[in-house]
């Protein structure tokens, strides 16, 4: 018998974009295309191409929808609102962390640090307005539907994206799974750590088949579902 690949057992129309520094996703059904986080290095060139592959052109696109507003999500995300014209959808609460004002304290400075060293030399994060706020329990009509699942700690206005057709989470950055290091953010990434429990059982009681972070090895949801149970066993009894 041969065994399914990884990409097989995944739905259809969902297309990992691999960039330097994290992935992000193309949604695609016979309504469209959304982008789901926007990425850092390399993102622009990749999504063109993929898009080109699957004969679409960048008015296909019909949302952007964010996660959250860290440099590696929203790099991009002034291009892809200007090549696509599609409307950007994200928690208002992310606003600041968008156009990088996000009142940083603590150790979390590091990450002003950081994100206004690779906005200067990069060239990329240019502000950008939110066109349609989301909010918890959301139902976006797109890919058969997706609701706003609102997980806030890494960020306060942090969301994952549930697809009830799919049973499919796309957790944002509540976690990162790798081979051999999954973990959760590292503490100066995580503007509201005390929050990050409930937000781990949250996605524990929505118990989803599958989950797709946006810094990950493999587009293997099952995969990511098992690493996350683990990860709990070990994280939540410290938090
Ligand atoms: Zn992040
Ligand atoms: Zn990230």
């Amino acid at each position: 018998m041969i065994h399914a690949t990884r990409q097989q057992r995944m739905p259809p129309g969902l297309h990992a974009i691999r960039g330097v520094m994290g992935m992000c996703h193309l949604l695609v059904d016979d309504a469209g295309v959304v982008l789901v986080d926007t990425g850092l290095i390399g993102e622009p060139l990749e999504i063109r191409g993929k898009l080109r592959r699957l004969g679409y052109g960048p008015d296909a696109v019909k949302a952007i929808l964010l996660t959250h507003g860290h440099l590696d999500h929203v790099g991009n995300l002034a291009w892809a609102k200007a090549w696509t014209g599609a409307p950007l959808y994200a928690h208002q609460l992310e606003q600041a962390h968008i156009d990088g004002t996000y009142p940083y304290a603590g150790i979390t400075l590091w990450c002003d640090r950081l994100e206004r060293t690779g906005r200067l030399l990069l060239r990329v994060g240019q502000p950008t307005s939110i066109d349609v706020p989301i909010n918890d329990g959301d139902e976006l009509p797109f890919w058969g539907g997706l609701r706003v699942v609102h997980l806030p700690g890494h960020t306060l206005g942090h969301c994952g994206f549930y697809s009830a057709r799919h049973d499919l989470l796309f957790s944002g950055d509540l976690f990162a799974s790798y081979f051999f290091n999954v973990h959760l953010p590292p503490a100066i990434l995580n503007d509201a750590p005390h929050l990050i429990a409930d937000s781990l059982k949250r996605v524990r009681a929505i118990n989803p088949s599958l989950i797709v972070p946006q810094h990950y090895d493999w587009l293997d949801g099952t995969l990511h579902r098992r690493r996350f149970d683990r990860l709990l066993q070990r994280v939540l009894p410290r938090l």
